[in-house]
């Protein structure tokens, strides 16, 4: 019996990091971030869109938690994606954890032996935190386009990423829908970035560094979190206008990046800042409530309609684009 118990224990801790979730500040899906962008459709219905302007309340919320959506098939094996990537954390993620701050500690020492110890930079506290807080905003996006760049332009890792870009519907659970490969190496970016930046400062500064932050995250991050990063995967298409699109991604804009239509294939790959995509001439400007079908082409998107086929579709279509 106690060798069965143990053996539960990590469905049992992956169901609560998956139902923690909602209930955790770092995490997009943290209930309050869910109420702004919730918030954030109400207006948008009332305000922005014609279609809609003369609804009632209650249609509102029909229209926001249509069954159609929320329990689409597509939606379903988000899920379930939830669930697995829980699962793969607890398993094989959150034990390596603590290489954070030993990657950090690795990278103090590279510098040292490459240029030996320098005299510490002195500069205010605040000074510190304040650089600190705005560089680790900016290169963690940029690593995060990088990478979502590479997803989609190196054959063998699109066929994972295939398992994000095959949802026919969007909700802010779509965010879990991810293959634990891709899954895996967005840890292994943040562990990379938070190492090189952290350590680096920590060389240079020789102090301890405090970002600034809101419930022990990143400020910026919750400011994202909170302004509606969640509508992002929703069929709510708010945008930003033709100005503010060039520096920041809306929602609207990963939309666009989810859209089946050819003109929008590898468009929008940023997080935050969608200035790397101006840089890299990915850059697409969304138009204001027009309505987009989601997933890839129709011969892969039934290969990728099923959780377990997911899991493991990635691997026969690279075997066979090598055999
Ligand atoms: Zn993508
Ligand atoms: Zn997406």
């Amino acid at each position: 019996m106690e060798g069965f118990i143990e053996w539960l224990t990590p469905f049992y801790e992956a169901l609560s990091t998956a139902l923690g979730s909602f209930l955790d500040p770092k995490k997009r899906i943290y209930f309050p971030y869910l109420i702004s962008a919730l918030i954030l459709s109400l207006l948008y219905l009332r305000f922005a869109n014609k279609a809609t302007r003369s609804l009632s309340f209650f249609q509102y919320l029909k229209y926001l938690f249509s069954s159609k959506i929320w329990a689409h098939p597509s939606a379903l094996v988000d899920y379930k994606f939830l669930l697995f990537n829980s699962l793969v954390k607890v398993l094989l993620i959150t034990p390596y954890l603590l290489a954070h701050t030993a990657f950090a500690y690795v990278v103090v020492q590279s510098w040292e032996a490459a240029i030996g110890i320098k005299d510490t930079i002195l500069w205010s506290p605040s000074a510190i935190n304040i650089s600190y807080t705005i560089l680790f905003l900016v290169l963690s996006d940029f690593s995060r386009f990088l990478l979502h760049y590479a997803l989609h332009k190196v054959p063998f890792l699109w066929e994972f990423h295939k398992v994000h870009h095959a949802a026919e519907v969007l909700t802010p659970l779509t965010l879990y829908r991810v293959h634990p490969i891709e899954f895996f190496l967005f840890r292994l970016r943040s562990l990379l970035v938070f190492g090189l930046i952290t350590g680096s400062f920590f060389f240079w500064f020789r102090t301890g560094i405090e970002p600034l932050s809101v419930l022990k995250i990143h400020a910026g991050i919750f400011i994202f979190n909170l302004i509606g990063a969640n509508l992002r995967h929703s069929h709510i298409p708010i945008s930003f206008g033709n100005v503010l699109e060039r520096f920041f991604i809306s929602p609207s804009q990963h939309q666009i990046h989810h859209s089946v239509e050819a003109q929008h294939y590898d468009k929008n790959f940023g997080s935050i800042f969608s200035i790397w995509d101006g840089l890299f001439g990915s850059l697409f400007i969304s138009q204001a409530n027009k309505k987009i079908a989601f997933g890839i082409e129709k011969e892969e998107q039934t290969k990728f309609n099923n959780f377990w086929q997911s899991l493991y579709m990635p691997f026969k279509n690279i075997l066979n684009k090598i055999k």
